[in-house]
């Protein structure tokens, strides 16, 4: 069936492009060619599959839009196991950082470079775009009964619930502790 769809090309050129009204729907990507994500996972079980289109904005912005999937094995960090899990992403980029500054639009959309050769190397977003995506601890579903500690108890900074505090009660605690300022840091890996 996967030998059927369109592969999606590695490079593009991006004005072609939007001048042609290219889309990609459902477009595979060889595992081969992510072998950054590839790596990343313990098995990667499905197709990389992609819809991407190609438009220029109101500002005259160049811009690429897409979504991916696939589904992926991870380890456990519960239960030690293997599991699979579906890792989805959507992207709304564009090359054009200059004019977007000119224009003070640089939040609006995340922007990427082109190649040496002004080309558009998609790989290489998606393959950043799904790297994103790799949750830090992987694991089962709270309820996954495949999960072979489900049922104990094991939480995540959840709150017990606690029939005799009131929600107003509880609420004004959670603002108090607000206001005293949370800097918790971030554990964002910069692996
Ligand atoms: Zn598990």
């Amino acid at each position: 069936m996967s030998e059927n769809r369109v592969q999606l090309p590695r490079e593009v050129d991006i004005d072609k492009c939007i001048a042609l009204g290219a889309v990609f729907t459902r477009a595979r990507i060889d595992i081969d060619e992510l072998p950054r994500f590839k790596e990343s996972c313990v098995k990667v079980v499905s197709d990389v599959l992609c819809d991407v289109r190609f438009e220029s904005d109101l500002n005259d912005m160049r811009v690429v839009i897409g979504h991916v999937d696939c589904d992926v094995s991870f380890v456990c960090q519960r239960c030690g196991n293997e599991y699979v899990e579906h890792l989805m992403t959507d992207f709304t980029l564009s090359p054009d950082w200059e004019r977007a500054k000119a224009c003070n639009l640089e939040n609006k959309y995340d922007f990427i470079e082109l190649n040496d050769a002004g080309k558009l190397d998609l790989y290489n977003l998606i393959e950043d775009s799904l790297i994103l995506e790799i949750p830090a601890f992987p694991k089962h579903d709270e309820d996954d009964e495949e999960c072979s500690r489900s049922g104990s108890n094991w939480s995540y900074g959840e709150l017990a619930p606690d029939a005799s505090v009131s929600p107003f009660a509880a609420l004004s605690a959670l603002k108090g502790s607000l206001a005293k300022g949370d800097d918790k840091g971030s554990d964002a890996s910069d692996k």
